[in-house]
């Protein structure tokens, strides 16, 4: 993926991050659950699926498909699908969790690179909308799972054409296809029997400018008119893909869906009036934009040490937030019952891997931290839980979600010792 935005745009409310249960509430968990564990806030969950839709009525057939891999949950999966979602699923257990929250037919989306045929089979079975990533795979998909009646491909703008600074040059991307390519790969499905079509790009991760987002829709626009012009195609949907950013720094400004939705509006209608494309539906994979911000990892502080620099080592590691140590991501840390303390400490937040980069934050100005003090990582809600993984025999943690009522409920138990072991043989 491309382009980190390094925009500094006019920050959130106050620019402080709060939180949606008490210090109290945490403790009440604890007694029962053992930290780490992350919470899921549902209220916000669904406000944000709700503005994206409230964003995107204008268009009509507009679906939101949501990017199973940041919150591979069915609890939130089904939260979702109350709120007119679809999934966006690339493996062949991402199809198994969307059919279990009960998302099938056209409501998947398969977006997968390097696909495996039992895959290909798994999303034909689930009459899923299967979008294809090389044009090498229309008969692959042919020979093994056979022609569906639709078809999307992937698009990848790759190096600059006349092309667009704010899009950027994704060559160096491994996913989609080039304009030579697409374009034939509407006429071989066509010549083939396949029907309906659709388009797809995502070019983008972790994006805040607004800016990204309208331009990938001028462009995907102008080429619905070449696929139209050069293989005689008809576009059914296109589908602007996922990328949309979160604001991880107090100082960063959330995007504004409808906002984008509004530019995006005015490029179709134009597109539209000037019979360029037909009238279609648009569609969006959006993950980290509606879960991330409202997700937290809960965790304990252990010990706390010092040497050439301060230490707050937690019951938590990079197996369970891989994101700072994986992209040097920032998570903003609040210390429970600590927030209006002075933050004059500066600490490197750590978890107990043996690997140095297994820190969650470094030379943070926090207030004086003491071991048992409980701190919360926020907007960890998307491509959190979802990377982890067993290194140095690290467990997975529990997943809750907090309810509109404010009662928490298990939707994931944490791993134990038995399924540590329960693949080995010995
Ligand atoms: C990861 C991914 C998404 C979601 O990305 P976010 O940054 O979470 O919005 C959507 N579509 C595809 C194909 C992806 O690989």
């Amino acid at each position: 993926m491309t382009s980190q935005s390094t925009t500094r745009l006019r920050p959130a409310s106050n620019g402080v991050k709060t939180l949606p249960f008490t210090k109290e509430q945490i403790e009440g968990l604890i007694t029962k659950y053992p930290t780490p564990f992350y919470i899921y806030n549902e209220t916000g969950i669904r406000q944000t699926a709700r503005d994206i839709v409230a964003g995107f009525s204008w268009n009509k057939g507009f679906k939101q498909y949501f990017a199973v891999k940041a919150t591979p949950n069915p609890a939130i999966l089904g939260i979702l699908k109350e709120e007119g979602s679809g999934a966006d699923c690339s493996s062949l257990p991402e199809l198994e969790l969307a059919e279990r929250a009960g998302i099938t037919g056209e409501n998947i989306m398969f977006t997968s690179n390097d696909t495996p045929r039992d895959e290909f089979k798994k999303a034909r079975e689930l009459g899923a909308i299967i979008n294809l990533d090389d044009v090498r795979h229309i008969e692959f998909l042919e020979k093994h799972a056979g022609l569906p009646e639709i078809l999307s491909f992937r698009y990848n703008p790759g190096p600059l054409r006349g092309g667009n600074a704010i899009i950027g040059n994704p060559k160096e991307a491994k996913f989609g296809m080039t304009k030579e390519q697409i374009i034939e790969s509407y006429k071989i499905a066509k010549q083939k029997g396949v029907k309906r079509f659709g388009l797809h790009t995502m070019v983008a991760s972790n994006e805040l400018r607004e800016e990204y987002f309208v331009e990938t829709a001028r462009m995907l626009f102008a080429l619905a008119h070449e696929i139209r012009e050069n293989a005689g195609v008809e576009l059914e949907f296109i589908n602007l893909g996922g990328g949309l950013g979160i604001p991880y720094k107090p100082d960063e400004r959330a995007v504004d869906i409808g906002a984008v939705s509004a530019r995006i509006r005015k490029l179709y209608e134009d597109a539209v009036a000037k019979n360029l494309m037909p009238a279609l539906k648009i569609y969006t994979e959006y993950g980290r934009y509606i879960t991330g911000p409202h997700g937290y990892l809960v965790s304990a502080v252990r010990h706390v040490k010092e040497t050439y620099k301060k230490y707050a080592g937690l019951d938590a590691c990079m197996a369970n937030l891989m994101r700072p140590a994986m992209y040097g991501a920032y998570h903003h840390i609040t210390v429970l019952g600590k927030e209006g303390a002075p933050e004059d400490t500066t600490y490197d937040v750590v978890g107990s891997l043996c690997e140095n980069n297994d820190k969650f934050a470094i030379d943070r100005k926090l207030p004086a931290i003491a071991a048992g003090d409980v701190v919360v990582l926020h907007d960890a809600g998307a491509h959190g839980h979802a990377m982890g993984f067993n290194y140095n025999g690290k467990l997975r943690s529990a997943e809750f979600l907090l309810s509109p009522t404010g009662e928490f409920r298990m939707i994931r138990r944490a791993e134990t010792g038995e399924d540590y072991f329960a693949t080995l043989k010995f």
